[in-house]
C-alpha cells in the first residue's frame, strides 16, 4: 500500500494547448534522480493515479512533473486543470531503476527522449551526481514534433553551459525543419548516421550505454535499431546490457 502525501500546486506553467508542468510543494521522502513518483487526485471519493518522473534534482525545494495532456486520457485532462493553490497527493515513496547506479561504467552515455521523456535526464543532470564521472562524455537528445515542444531548452543550454564539452546537446524536431535541430526521428537518425555525425560521437557497443525514455514506439523502433546496427541489447543487473529504457505507456 502506497503513502500518500498532499503537495501544494505552486505553479502551473502552460506551455502549449497540451504541455504543461507543475512546480509543486510536498513533504515527499528523497528520491533518487531518475525516479518518479505516482500523482493522485480524488474522483468519486477514489484516488485515481498515474506515474509522473520527477524533472528536478532531489535537491531542490520544489517538485516538477512535465506533463503531455491526452485529450482522451481519463487523468490528464483534469490534472490540466488545476491551479497553483490547488492540491493532490503524491506517493511519499518514489519509484524506480532508471537511475545511474544501474548503469554500467563506460565511456559515452547517451540519454535519448521524446516529449515528456526529458524530465529524469533533466534531474539526473542537475543533480551532479558523482557517478556522472564514470561517463567521458554524455550526449542529451530530445525528440519532440514541434519547435514550441521544446520549452526546456533554456534549461538544457544552461546544462551544456556547465558541464561543458563533457555534454552534447541535440534537439531533434520531426514535423518542422529548424536550423541546428534534427529533422526526422531518433531510429531513423541513428540509422542512418545523422545523429552521430551531427553530435560528433560514435554510437559503439564497446564504449556506449543507450537510456531511452517517452513514448514506447520511439523505444522499440530504437532499440530495434541499436540491435541490428549495432549489436547491443538490453540492460539487465544480471545480464549487462547496453539499453536502459522508461516507457511512459
Ligand atoms: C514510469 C512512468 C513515468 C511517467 N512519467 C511521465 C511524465 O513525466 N510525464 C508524462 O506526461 N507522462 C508520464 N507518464 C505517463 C503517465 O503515467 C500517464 O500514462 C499519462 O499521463 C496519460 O494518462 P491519462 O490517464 O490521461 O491517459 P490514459 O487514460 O491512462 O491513457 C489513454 C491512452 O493514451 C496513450 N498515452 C498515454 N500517455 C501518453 C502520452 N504522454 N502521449 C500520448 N499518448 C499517451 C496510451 O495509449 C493510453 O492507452 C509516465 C509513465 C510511467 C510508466
Amino acid at each position: 500500500m502506497s503513502t500518500w502525501v498532499v503537495g501544494k500546486i505552486i505553479e502551473v506553467k502552460r506551455w502549449t494547448d497540451k504541455l504543461f508542468s507543475l512546480i509543486v510543494q510536498a513533504p515527499v521522502n528523497t528520491f533518487i534522480a531518475g525516479q518518479f513518483t505516482r500523482i493522485g487526485i480524488c474522483v468519486n471519493s477514489m484516488i485515481m493515479q498515474r506515474a509522473y518522473s520527477y524533472l528536478n534534482a532531489p535537491n531542490s525545494p520544489n517538485l516538477e512533473f512535465y506533463i503531455a495532456t491526452v485529450l482522451e486520457g481519463k487523468f490528464t485532462p483534469l490534472l490540466r486543470d488545476l491551479r497553483s493553490g490547488d492540491t493532490i497527493m503524491l506517493t511519499k515513496e518514489a519509484y524506480g531503476h532508471f537511475i545511474l547506479d544501474e548503469i554500467p561504467s563506460c565511456k559515452n552515455l547517451w540519454m535519448l527522449a521524446s516529449g515528456t521523456g526529458i524530465g529524469p535526464y533533466l534531474s539526473i543532470l542537475e543533480d551532479h551526481n558523482e557517478r556522472l564521472n564514470q561517463f567521458s562524455n554524455i550526449v542529451l537528445v530530445h525528440a519532440v514534433r514541434f519547435y514550441k515542444n521544446l520549452n526546456y531548452l533554456s534549461r538544457m543550454k544552461k546544462l551544456k553551459n556547465i558541464y561543458s564539452s563533457k555534454l552534447r546537446v541535440q534537439t531533434i524536431i520531426s514535423q518542422e525543419e529548424l536550423s541546428g535541430s534534427l529533422f526526422g526521428r531518433i531510429p531513423t537518425l541513428i540509422e542512418n548516421n545523422s545523429l552521430e555525425k551531427k553530435v560528433g560521437l560514435n554510437l559503439d557497443v564497446s564504449n556506449s550505454h543507450v537510456m531511452l525514455c517517452g513514448n514506447p514506439q520511439m523505444i522499440s523502433d530504437t532499440k530495434e535499431v541499436l540491435k541490428k546496427k549495432y549489436g547491443m541489447k538490453d540492460h539487465m543487473r544480471r545480464n549487462p546490457g547496453h539499453i536502459t529504457q522508461e516507457r511512459y505507456w
